[in-house]
């Protein structure tokens, strides 16, 4: 009987990439691990198992220099990869061992084998209970018992962790070897960089020593329980139960401060520890996430950017004809020119426009110009974010702000003390309070949205308007939000009011990077006096994007659609609300709706929702940025499913547990108007 260890690694881990072969002392951890493992007396031979792929080359190498055989079979079907390992070195009896797990104990391998032996079972291992400390795991299996899974189980998750089939379908004699006591809440495997530096910890411990037993790290661990520290945090087998998005979350957030570059698109702000987080493929109102996982679309739609749904077939054939003939060059895209002209017949106010590629840009470039214009730095500005480098000292404290993610009173970090002085914030709706900032202060600029969660009262926008005027200051409407939504362009038109600039960004490109800021010629012209000029504002995907989304939104308008789904949806959530008797509040423009529970447990309702609807498919908060590709049958299927939800909601209300139903942490609050 040949008895085999066969070893699984590969170089591209979501959470830890490359770590078989991180150095450990200068010492890939790989071949510690080959190492150590080469001093059970129970072993015939080592194999190496990995998948065909060009990232393991330098581990095969590697290994392959150590001396010991290596096998690449498939990437995601780890059985199939074993019992192709098995099968090509004739082995009988397989000894599973993960590269992730240098600390294993050639000890314990030997006693786990003889168990195995004597006890005349088809499966053997110490971790069904797990006892041992995790990283010590060893599974002793027949290789006939392997091939026989291969063949009975269709399950990915069954292939993917090799074992599981055997392990729990009742088809196979199955034993365990248990530790006197329960080690199981140690943690010596690697998975994470907190994990790596713990074991780099212990080596160094024992350093140049490496066959050192479990029993020592052990001891190790009662002497010196602060080398085991950094990795408290991590929970055994977590790797299994997490999705890939789940995993590159947690990798994304030790590289990139936050994890992204939105703070709306955080996993935290939908569903803590749970959310798939990252996309493969996007189309109409559908998402795919990392696991082939199809989700239909009911929350941000891409924060808002794709009116007309993902990968709009029209839009994307254009910027691939631009792709075709090339996106940038020494001379300017001839498309600016024609999408400035596009802006100006929408906006018949306007004479001008500069374009730029982000919301803040376009606030930056507008301030800047109005300033240069009116000759004048102090800026008044209404409520919510700036939206530019110093957009943090517009910290209000009504809802509608940061909603504690600025401390009150907190000093903002960041930004120039002699900005400070020059922006003034006001409420919407609050005339009163802007007349006051500008009769005491010498304010030469206006920036605003026209519409916030609700819409104007008391003439508010023609009292500004006429403020603006009789004052010499520049007033600027920011539509990079608004804009498309009701109109066909800025949400102004409704209203009648003029501005003098006015910026639009997110649905003009329908999820190509381009925004644009328009305004009327003598303010414009100002920014010839001041340097306002960027490389990648003279692209030519962004321009050619937004002139075909301006020609398919009014060939079907989109503004009409989604005005008007959102307005039934409002209606459905208040209905459902109305049948199980609980009390929301409703907020944003139609084609923006949210709403919020009226609950101390408002926010661990939405965290519920969203938990729910994902495990039904959909990607849901408490407000649906309603694109065309919201047709009725999928507003239809949203709240079928919302129903039973909403039910779960109304007995929590009568006294049902909500923490019992959540499987993870509730979401952080967020802005009551997203992003
Ligand atoms: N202006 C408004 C009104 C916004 O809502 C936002 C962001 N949602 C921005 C500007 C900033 O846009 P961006 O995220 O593209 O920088």
């Amino acid at each position: 009987m040949k008895i085999v260890a066969i070893v699984q690694a590969r170089m591209g881990s979501t959470r830890l990439p490359n770590k078989v072969m991180m150095p450990i002392k200068d010492v890939p951890m790989i071949e510690l691990l080959l190492k150590r493992l080469s001093r059970a007396r129970k072993l015939d031979q080592i194999v190496l198992a990995t998948s065909v792929s060009a990232a393991n080359e330098p581990m095969v190498l590697h290994v392959r220099n150590l001396g010991y055989v290596c096998v690449q079979g498939s990437e995601n079907d780890v059985l199939d990869r074993f019992v192709q390992a098995a099968s090509e070195v004739a082995a009988d009896v397989v000894v599973r061992i993960t590269g992730d797990c240098p600390l294993v104990d050639p000890v314990l391998v030997d006693e786990c084998v003889d168990r195995f032996l004597s006890s005349d079972v088809d499966y053997f291992s110490n971790i069904s209970p797990p006892t041992y400390p995790d990283g010590l795991d060893i599974e002793v299996v027949r290789v006939d018992a392997l091939k026989q899974a291969m063949r009975e189980s269709t399950k990915a998750f069954d292939h993917e962790h090799v074992t599981p089939y055997v392990r729990e379908s009742g088809v196979f004699r199955v034993g365990n070897m248990g530790y006197e006591r329960d080690l199981s809440g140690l943690r010596w495997t690697v998975d994470e960089l907190a994990d790596l530096e713990l074991i780099r910890g212990v080596f160094g411990h024992f350093h140049p020593e490496i066959h050192f037993g479990w029993q020592q790290v052990l001891d190790l661990q009662h002497s010196r329980p602060e080398l085991f520290d950094g990795n408290k945090h991590l929970i055994r087998n977590e790797g299994a139960s997490m999705g890939t998005g789940q995993k590159l979350w947690k990798r994304a957030k030790q590289i990139i401060p936050g994890g992204n570059m939105l703070l709306s698109k955080r996993a935290e702000m939908f569903l803590p520890d749970l959310w798939p987080a990252y996309f493969s493929k996007v189309e109409g109102c559908a998402v795919w996430d990392l696991d082939g996982n199809r989700y239909l679309d009911l929350s941000i739609m891409g924060v808002g950017t794709n009116i007309l749904g993902y990968a709009h077939p029209e839009v994307d054939d254009a910027v691939r004809g631009a792709i075709a003939a090339g996106n940038m060059s020494t001379f300017n895209c001839p498309e600016e020119v024609y999408l400035a002209e596009k802006l100006i017949e929408l906006h018949p106010w306007a004479d001008m426009v500069r374009f730029a590629r982000s919301g803040g840009e376009a606030n930056a470039i507008a301030v800047r110009i109005a300033r240069a214009a009116s000759g004048r730095d102090k800026v008044a500005i209404c409520g919510y974010h700036g939206w530019h480098d110093w957009y943090l000292s517009a910290n209000l404290g009504d809802d509608d702000s940061l909603d504690g993610h600025l401390l009150p009173g907190l000093e903002p970090r960041g930004v120039p003390r002699n900005l400070r002085g020059t922006v003034f914030p006001f409420n919407y709706n609050n005339y009163a309070e802007l007349e006051a900032l500008v009769n005491a202060h010498d304010i030469g600029v206006i920036k605003m949205e026209v519409v916030r969660n609700k819409g104007p009262e008391d003439n508010f926008l023609q009292k500004i308007r006429k403020l603006a005027t009789d004052r010499g200051i520049v007033l600027i409407f920011d539509e990079c939000t608004s804009g498309f939504r009701e109109t066909f362009g800025g949400l102004h038109k409704k209203y009648g009011i003029e501005p003098d600039m006015a910026m639009f960004g997110k649905a003009l490109g329908n999820g190509y990077a381009i925004t644009a800021t328009i305004g009327r010629r003598e303010v414009m012209e100002a920014a010839q006096s001041t340097f306002i000029s960027s490389t990648f504002w003279t692209e030519r995907i962004g321009p050619t994007a937004a002139l075909k989304t301006l020609e398919v939104m009014e060939r079907v308008r989109a503004w009409d659609t989604i005005t008007d789904t959102g307005t039934q949806i409002r209606k459905r959530w208040q209905a459902l609300a109305d049948k199980y008797r609980l009390p929301i509040n409703h907020w944003g423009l139609p084609a923006l709706t949210g709403y919020s529970f009226e609950s101390k447990d408002a926010l661990a309702y939405k965290t519920y929702v969203t938990q729910e609807m994902l495990a039904k498919g959909f990607l849901a908060s408490n407000c649906v940025y309603v694109s065309t590709a919201h047709t009725p049958e999928v507003v239809d299927a949203y709240f079928e499913a919302l129903d039973g939800i909403f039910a779960v909601i109304r007995e929590c209300e009568d006294g049902r547990d909500m923490q019992t139903l959540l499987k993870g942490p509730i979401c952080h609050s967020g802005f009551k108007r997203l992003n």
